[in-house]
């Protein structure tokens, strides 16, 4: 019997991991990609001898890249090592820098005389997100939901004392701990990974502090993030996995509950037994498939994390005031920033912004004695903000901003000066609205809520990625490559 051939429209890392997971058992795999590329927003771009991370600048839950090697039977790829301290933290205005430790005694140093018994509030807050993630990783994340009444029925299994954190925001859970501003904006940071904000960010997720603080924390990766897709294509070739770039799919060729091909831009048709999209989720069943249940309108009104404005700054000399991971905060008006900010209701003047200083961990990225600087500016997503035309004079204000607060003259140092703003993100990687982590994770939106990882009408297409199943972020997606190929070696015999 000759092996089955499966077709994955988008070589992202959740594109190449279902890739090399199939083939290993057994599968013919192709893919086709629309970027010039591969690894999807875990990208890479070079500009004046300086080699930038294109988005993602670490990772959490680094067992579940061990446990894909192992499925996969690959070496493992890269080198990641752990981060500590986590980050800095700067407020507008203020000289002074909160630095995050995952010793709690370090950790206790930077805030006990902002916050008088930080040390026991913090090990209260970690006991309680440690419980709650150890119950979420078991009862969800490492789950497929064959509907959304079985999603509804294992949620009543989950220990109903997490039943208030679903309706709490991760903002209000902090005030239920801390009470100094500076740490429930710190501590709240982590909404920011998922996309969103702690206000509209369910209590649920403050499970991710104990991740970084406590649990497996953050990684880094020796010689750059992108270190991970250029071992994966090498373990893709090796194994006879063709990839084809410069395709875009936009139709499809299935008259019944088979898919047939799928179609490019250009007319071709590409064939397989079996389809697997890591192009999002939603947007694929309405752009492509064309389905009613994800029309624009219905995308529209769905919660989308946020949309990226990023800078990519070559910068002569080395700036002494800055870390690794930094993020460069507002004044005291936090609240009214993040609920006016993806709305596009705040001037973007004097944005808050994360900075990664990559050179300081990966010398290689850089030429000698200078700065490698990545800059995410979260921004509103085209649906609220569609012009870009100011998009220079937002980076302008940044880079004086960065100066001022690091006392380095970034523009009169700079080497190289890249900027992508969401239109970019938009037609670079086929992301909706050019939202940066994709769907949202408000409680309608996850598990048996969250676009399914196996199509509704073909038989034959599944789903990875950022925008199914379990949610974003670079493990989550791992794990979600790892459900869909469960599913297709528990499904595909009866297609
Ligand atoms: C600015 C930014 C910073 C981030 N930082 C972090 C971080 O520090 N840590 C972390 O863990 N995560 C981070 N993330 C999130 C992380 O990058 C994503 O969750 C993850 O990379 C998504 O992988 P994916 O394979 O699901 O999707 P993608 O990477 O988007 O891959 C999908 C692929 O499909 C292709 N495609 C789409 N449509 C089509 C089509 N019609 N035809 C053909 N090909 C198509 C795309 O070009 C793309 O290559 C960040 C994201 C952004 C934008």
């Amino acid at each position: 019997m000759t092996a089955k051939k499966v077709l994955i429209v988008g070589a992202g890392l959740g594109g190449l991991a279902t890739a090399l997971r199939l083939r290993r058992r057994g599968y013919e795999v192709e893919m086709v990609e629309m970027y010039r590329q591969a690894g999807g927003r875990l990208n890479q771009l070079t500009s004046g001898g300086f080699t930038f991370d294109m988005a993602p600048t670490f990772f959490s839950m680094s067992y579940h890249f061990d446990e894909f090697v192992r499925d996969a039977g690959i070496e493992m790829p890269f080198r990641f090592v752990q981060i500590d301290p986590l980050y800095r933290v700067n407020f507008r205005g203020k000289d002074r820098w909160y630095t995050v430790y995952r010793d709690l005694d370090r950790l206790a140093g930077q805030f006990e005389d902002i916050e008088p018994g930080f040390r026991e509030r913090m090990g209260r807050f970690l006991a309680s997100s440690g419980v709650l993630f150890d119950d979420v990783e078991k009862g969800v994340l490492s789950k497929n939901f064959m509907s959304l009444p079985d999603f509804m029925v294992q949620m009543t299994r989950l220990p109903v004392k997490h039943v208030p954190k679903v309706m709490r925001s991760v903002w209000s859970e902090m005030s239920r701990y801390f009470t100094s501003y500076e740490v429930r904006v710190i501590f709240s940071l982590v909404s920011f990974f998922l996309g969103a904000t702690p206000f509209d960010t369910p209590a649920v997720y403050t499970l991710l502090s104990y991740t970084e603080m406590v649990h497996d924390g953050y990684h880094n990766v020796d010689g750059g993030m992108y270190r991970i897709v250029e071992g994966l294509l090498r373990a893709a070739e090796k194994s006879g996995i063709k990839i084809n770039y410069n395709v875009t799919i936009c139709g499809f060729d299935g008259p019944g509950r088979r898919n047939r091909a799928f179609i490019d831009t250009d007319g071709r048709r590409w064939e397989g037994d079996i389809f697997v999209v890591n192009a999002d989720a939603a947007m694929f069943r309405g752009r492509v498939f064309r389905r009613p249940a994800f029309t624009d309108e219905k995308l529209d009104r769905m919660q989308w994390t946020l949309a990226p404005l990023t800078m990519y700054l070559g910068v002569k000399g080395k700036m002494d005031n800055i870390h690794h991971h930094n993020y460069f905060l507002g004044d005291r008006d936090y609240e009214s920033y993040s609920k006016g900010i993806f709305r596009n209701k705040v001037s973007l003047e004097k944005p808050y912004y994360y900075v990664n200083a990559n050179a300081i961990f990966n010398p290689q990225s850089a030429p000698v004695g200078c700065e490698n600087l990545f800059i995410l500016v979260p921004v509103p997503d085209l649906r609220f903000k569609p012009d870009w035309s100011d998009r220079e004079r937002i980076a302008d204000a940044v880079i004086r901003d960065l100066s001022a607060r690091t006392g380095h003259n970034i523009e009169a140092n700079l080497m190289t000066r890249v900027v992508l703003d969401p239109v970019d993100w938009q037609n670079m990687f086929g992301l909706y609205r050019g939202s940066g982590l994709g769907l949202g994770h408000k409680m309608t939106q996850v598990g048996g809520f969250r676009p399914s990882n196996r199509d509704e009408v073909f038989s034959n297409v599944w789903y990875t990625g950022a925008s199914t199943i379990p949610g974003t972020g670079l493990p989550m997606v791992i794990i979600s490559s790892k459900l869909t190929v469960q599913r297709i070696e528990n499904e595909a015999a009866t297609i």
